[in-house]
């Protein structure tokens, strides 16, 4: 592996995807000074910046994941075969209790390296596992130490779970406030602060769903809530108490109505898919990608959790395509007159639309100049790639983890020509290891034996 390099940098010979329609790509050279993008252009001058020969290559915006709930890394892909309410009941209920603050510096750190590798450099990671001021400082520490660029979005515990749940009475953790005054007070850091709330239909219903978005608007932070999953219309619902907002990133949507995506785009508000998830597990089915499309928003897509997704949105973009083809061929009904995904729709929810929907778009989500240099570059004269009619097409049809090159975050790159940097990512995988081998003999997961693709959530 040749040096990594640092400083200045001169990105000469890529195909460059700027994902900004102001900024004209294709064969241009890319510069970064200071951590910044600050020209994208031909015969760019290499005047004491490292040349970066990117023959071969495309260039573009790091992918942005809008929704993953990263402490679940460490139970990879155990929830594959099971609905939602197996993976609720054993990795939610019985086991994320018995996570220690250490525990969870490991289950975040394996889960970010593991998006760094996949070429994702931004993170919104819905954390509900605040089961104490020690374990949440634990998961942020992993956050900083990956690398990349985070959204910590401060959720609730795990404990007692239930008591915060559906029924619930009680309001948003108060200790939200300390962690934003405490532990991350910087809106302008690498790792910055959203309230991931209950939202009005997984948590006490719609009165308490307003108390706590303004709990959070009183912190300055932005909320994010799951919405659609018991076809209840909680938008609605935020919408009659004047609640909606800019502020507001609306997560999954499977049930959501048309309507509730239309007062969502009135309020200036976000929306995102998961589309894997929303096409395998039952109880979130189905993605709802083009009816938000539809409604004139701009989705941002994620991943969700690896209990049962991949860490890259490669997969989650394929996913996105083929749950949207399927549903159209079905005939459901609002469905026919939507128009076609298309690659280009995906890679732009992909990246500059997740940027958005997170809040970030002024510092990342483009290959534009003043914004961090959050840059990517995948191998275009792989193997499985090789040759290219359209390079957008090829990387949503035919793109994995393994073609991404390198991955720079504010001009620092974690992954260079194919090797992850991260010194400890051998030992964080064996620590996991052992925690998973700890929890699951201690209690293993017996899930309670639905048939596969069928789920109570299901409605
Ligand atoms: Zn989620």
């Amino acid at each position: 592996m040749s040096d990594v390099p640092e400083g200045n940098l001169l990105i000469r010979g890529a195909h460059v995807l700027t994902q900004d329609p102001h900024v004209a790509g294709g064969m241009v050279d890319v510069r970064v000074e200071a951590g910044k993008i600050v020209a994208v252009g031909p015969n760019l001058p290499d005047a004491n910046a490292r040349v970066i020969d990117a023959r071969g290559t495309v260039l573009m915006p790091g992918f942005v994941d809008t929704h993953r709930h990263l402490w679940s890394s460490i139970f990879r892909f155990m929830a594959i075969d099971w609905g939602y309410n197996d993976y609720y009941e054993i990795v939610q209920i019985q086991y994320s209790p018995r996570l220690t603050p250490s525990d969870l510096y490991t289950a975040n750190l394996l889960g970010a390296l593991s998006a760094i590798d996949a070429g994702v450099t931004t993170l919104r990671d819905e954390s509900h596992v605040q089961n104490s001021p020690d374990h949440t400082a634990e998961l942020v520490r992993a956050l900083r130490d990956s690398g990349m660029r985070a959204v910590f979005a401060y959720g609730w515990p795990s404990i007692d779970l239930l008591s915060w749940q559906f029924e619930s009475t009680k309001p948003h953790p108060s200790d939200m406030r300390r962690a934003r005054e405490e532990l991350l007070r910087d809106d302008s850091a690498l790792v910055t602060m959203n309230a991931m709330l209950r939202g009005p239909e997984l948590g006490g219903g719609p009165d308490l769903a307003v108390r706590d978005i303004e709990f959070a608007r009183e912190l300055n932070i932005r909320s994010s809530m799951h919405v659609g999953h018991l076809k209840e219309p909680g938008i609605e619902w935020l919408d009659d108490r004047g609640a909606l907002g800019p502020d507001l990133l609306f997560l999954h949507c499977p049930a959501t109505t048309d309507h509730e995506f239309e007062l969502v785009r009135d309020s200036g508000g976000h929306v995102q898919a998961t589309p894997w998830i929303e096409s395998v597990m039952g109880g979130v089915r189905p993605p709802s990608t083009a009816r938000m499309l539809n409604a004139g928003l701009k989705p941002g897509l994620g991943i969700d959790t690896e209990t049962g997704a991949a860490s890259d949105m490669f997969n989650v973009m394929r996913a996105a395509l083929a749950a949207d083809s399927l549903m159209h061929k079905l005939g459901q009904t609002d469905f026919e007159k939507l128009p076609w995904l298309t690659s280009s729709d995906v890679l732009e929810a992909a990246t500059i639309s997740g940027a958005a929907a997170a809040g970030l778009s002024d510092r990342t989500g483009s290959v534009t100049p003043g914004k961090d240099a959050d840059l990517i570059l995948i191998r275009m004269d792989d193997i499985n790639l090789f040759p290219v009619t359209d390079p957008t097409k090829a990387i949503v049809a035919g793109g994995h983890p393994g073609n991404v090159d390198t991955v720079m975050v504010a001009g620092r790159i974690l992954k260079w020509e194919g090797k992850l940097l991260h010194p400890a990512w051998r030992s964080v995988q064996q620590d996991a290891q052992v925690i998973l081998s700890r929890l699951v003999e201690q209690s293993p997961p017996v899930p309670a034996g639905y048939v596969p693709g069928v789920d109570k959530w299901d409605q």
